[in-house]
């Protein structure tokens, strides 16, 4: 039995909201959820967490689940902090998800090691950034127990949303999970948080310069069964220029982080996909961890990642609307390209000679393909109207100079260069060559793969493009 909220949380939330942003957030969230989740944000929001619980799951026992990293508050181990903070005379337990090379992942067998030892649970809590967040959606409707999340820093902004993404078969794949019944974030928690999460924070923060143009573009031509929306969109893009502003003090620039990376996880789940906020610089992010894990080697952090693909995913766009000119083409121009099959099965070939990530990869694309080739009404009604489609994704797609202005305030990377560890030239071009082969979800890569363009002699100027803002290789 899932149990939920009884009420607005009037106590809690009260006596844990600062002046300003965080009660619209509060408000936002219960908003965004449809009642389902509470967010308690600001400078000490951890002690919401007593009344959270009482209110969430008054009886039976607590499970806290966490990864192995060291975390710090205020000179004390943030787990200490939590268990000072739980109703008094509770059981609780503490699980420690277990770790490989690349952290905690979120294969089939951590997923149902970890949910076979939170059964029993009357309420998880997590404890964690963005991989433990989402392990904890995913135990929790597993074990049918309602969860609250403990955000230890401001990394990515999945914190908000009822979606896990998990690896299948060693690809990422995004899955519906549940909403955190509470959504705990305190500032000062965040604060302590290693630099390289918080700038990787900023890094998930501004792909809101280039994603919502390929969300925009695959409902338009068809190929998203969705409808584009600007309420899922226009919330993050009003807030994020705070990124850049050079001028407030260190607690609010975090303020600010927060404040974009929630409302977006809120849009995202408030739109049921992560689409708004998810196009090419995410494809170039996950196609870097599917490479790095199928070598068991390491990679960078996934805002990390998507800070510096967000830079060369404007570029991309920049270069298909103005020099490309992609979409003054004929509709009967695009085609599923010949020997399409062949050309995912090598790419993915080179991380996994068993081929079972290739096939997989190419089920996807298969039906991606399909449903382009079902969907030329539809098509053809987008490209006769291009000048409005042409306007609008000028707006949503940015400068690339404006994602890597906020990166370079934040001290973020904005190179694979300037990755940890470091992304050759090689792993960064093969990285972009690879995105449109990985999933079913449509981004302007496939337009252009469709259109024949999608190689080497574009891609070198796609990194020239991003180099021009200090990005690329
Ligand atoms: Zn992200």
């Amino acid at each position: 039995m899932v149990r939920t909220p009884k009420g607005p949380m009037t106590t809690a939330s009260e006596t844990a909201h600062p002046a300003g942003f965080a009660d619209t957030l509060a408000e936002h969230s219960l908003s965004a959820s449809g009642g389902s989740m509470t967010t308690v944000a600001g400078p000490g929001a951890l002690a919401a967490l007593t009344g959270l619980i009482a209110h969430i799951a008054p009886e039976g026992e607590i499970v806290i689940l966490s990864d192995g990293a060291p975390k710090t508050v205020a000179g004390s181990a943030v787990m200490d902090a939590v268990i000072a903070v739980l109703p008094a005379g509770r059981t609780a337990r503490c699980l420690v998800a277990a770790e490989s090379g690349h952290g905690v992942v979120l294969d089939e067998t951590t997923i149902a090691e970890v949910s076979t030892r939170a059964r029993g649970a009357a309420v998880v809590v997590s404890v964690g950034s963005g991989t433990v967040s989402d392990l904890g959606k995913v135990v929790a409707a597993a074990v049918s127990a309602p969860l609250i999340s403990v955000q230890t820093a401001a990394s990515v902004n999945g914190f908000a949303d009822p979606l896990s993404v998990v690896v299948v078969k060693g690809a990422k794949r995004t899955v519906p999970t549940l909403w955190p019944s509470a959504l705990v974030i305190d500032h000062g928690l965040v604060a302590e948080a290693p630099a390289a999460l918080t700038r990787a924070g900023v890094g998930d923060a501004v792909a809101i310069w280039s994603a919502p143009a390929d969300w925009y573009l695959a409902c338009e031509i068809g190929m998203d069964p969705g409808r584009y929306d600007d309420r899922f969109v226009e919330p993050v893009k009003r807030i994020a220029p705070r990124l850049s502003d050079g001028s407030v003090t260190e607690a609010d620039r975090i303020a600010a982080l927060i404040e974009v990376l929630t409302v977006g996880g809120l849009v995202i789940g408030d739109a049921g996909t992560t689409a708004p906020l998810s196009g090419v610089e995410h494809l170039v992010s996950h196609v870097l961890d599917m490479a790095a894990m199928a070598e068991d080697s390491p990679h960078d952090l996934h805002g990390a990642q998507v800070g510096v693909a967000s830079i060369l995913s404007a570029a991309l766009w920049d270069i298909a609307l103005h020099e490309e000119k992609i979409l003054d083409a004929d509709p009967a121009d695009f085609a599923v390209p010949e020997g399409l099959r062949e050309r995912v099965l090598a790419t993915w070939a080179s991380c996994d000679p068993s081929g079972v990530l290739g096939e997989e990869c190419w089920s996807a694309v298969q039906k991606k393909m399909g449903r382009w080739n079902d969907e030329q009404p539809a098509v053809r009604a987008f490209f006769a109207e291009r000048d409005r489609h042409r306007a609008r994704l000028d707006e949503l797609a940015g400068d690339p100079a404006e994602p890597a202005a906020a990166l370079a305030l934040w001290g973020a990377p904005r190179t694979f260069l300037a990755l940890t560890p470091a992304v050759s030239p090689e792993r960064a071009r093969w990285a972009l060559a690879a995105l449109p082969f990985m999933r079913d979800r449509m981004s302007l890569a496939d337009l252009l793969v469709l259109r024949g363009c999608w190689n080497d002699e574009l891609f070198d100027r796609v990194f020239a493009r991003a180099a021009d803002v200090g990005g690329g290789l």
